[in-house]
């Protein structure tokens, strides 16, 4: 099988902290040892971030980015070097924070996806908070839920209160020890209805052997600079690319065969990095 073209645009999920003020039951990180770290020197990860060769998108998740205390410093020195600058976040933030966001990235907007954790938010405010940010903000805007069982039923109707405000909704299996949970056939049929996971029509994708630009042209980043070619690879601790913050760290020049079974990376998916058919 052969490569996608090479992706002009480059992208780095940044992880910048663990922090959050919220303890969602499906989350990923709740077994972390600490949720309490964030990305110290923020001037050595913006130059290492705007030293990247060619063109990048920088996309801010955490934990909550914007419980980050520089999250604001950090958006407007990457924005200012010429990055697009997208985030993940759960919207909690005040809306002096979301309005600072949108003037800073309004030169090369990006993504927000703000992730309606409904253990903790009210769907209506979330909408009203959305549709007071869109006036203001140039990049895209999507919300995206957990289907967890208890939310799988709630999750239509949501849907289609958020696509009525022209706002794209995508769902998220839920996943516990790595894996996504054993989700029964009418659950799966629901999920599909929903468009899979962030609408990629698929619930686990498994791309194994393909070609894949992750670790050239995507990768991940933590707090502490660790970089991994995308999410499986950090979960199983393979495919290590170097701290971001040392002389050696190294990004590959080609697409390589991907070497995971279950692929949750929909960034590079959605943008070509792979042959999804
Ligand atoms: S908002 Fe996100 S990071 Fe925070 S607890 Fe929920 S799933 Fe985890
Ligand atoms: S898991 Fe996904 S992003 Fe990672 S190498 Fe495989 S196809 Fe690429």
């Amino acid at each position: 099988m052969s490569a996608t073209p090479y992706p002009l645009e480059g992208v780095v999920s940044w992880n910048m902290n663990t922090t959050c003020n919220y303890r969602c039951s499906y989350c990923t990180q709740r077994f972390k040892d600490s949720r309490k770290q964030w990305a110290r020197d923020l001037p050595r990860f913006i130059e290492a971030f705007t030293s990247l060769p060619g063109d990048w998108e920088i996309k801010l998740s955490g934990g909550e980015p914007l419980r980050h205390p520089g999250f604001s410093e950090a958006v407007a020195a990457l924005a200012a070097a010429g990055m697009r600058v997208s985030v993940v976040t759960n919207l909690s933030a005040s809306r002096e924070i979301l309005a600072r966001f949108a003037a800073d990235t309004a030169e090369r907007p990006g993504l927000l996806s703000a992730s309606l954790h409904l253990e903790y938010a009210d769907p209506v405010a979330f909408l009203d908070t959305l549709r007071w940010l869109a006036p203001q903000y140039a990049g895209r805007v999507c919300v995206t839920a957990v289907a967890t069982r208890d939310n799988l039923p709630r999750l239509p109707g949501l849907s289609a209160m958020f696509e009525e405000a022209g706002i794209r909704f995508k769902v998220q299996p839920e996943k516990q020890d790595r894996e996504v949970i054993a989700y029964t056939a009418a659950e799966q049929d629901a999920l599909l209805a929903l468009g899979g996971h962030n609408h990629t029509g698929r619930i686990a994708p498994d791309f194994f052997g393909r070609p894949c630009w992750a670790g050239a042209r995507y990768f991940i980043v933590d707090h502490l600079g660790e970089a991994w070619r995308c999410y499986p690879a950090r979960r199983y601790r393979k495919e290590y690319l170097g701290s971001i913050l040392s002389p050696d760290f190294s990004l590959a020049f080609e697409a390589r065969p991907c070497p995971y079974r279950y692929c949750n990376c929909t960034v590079p998916q959605q943008r070509g990095m792979m042959p999804t058919h």
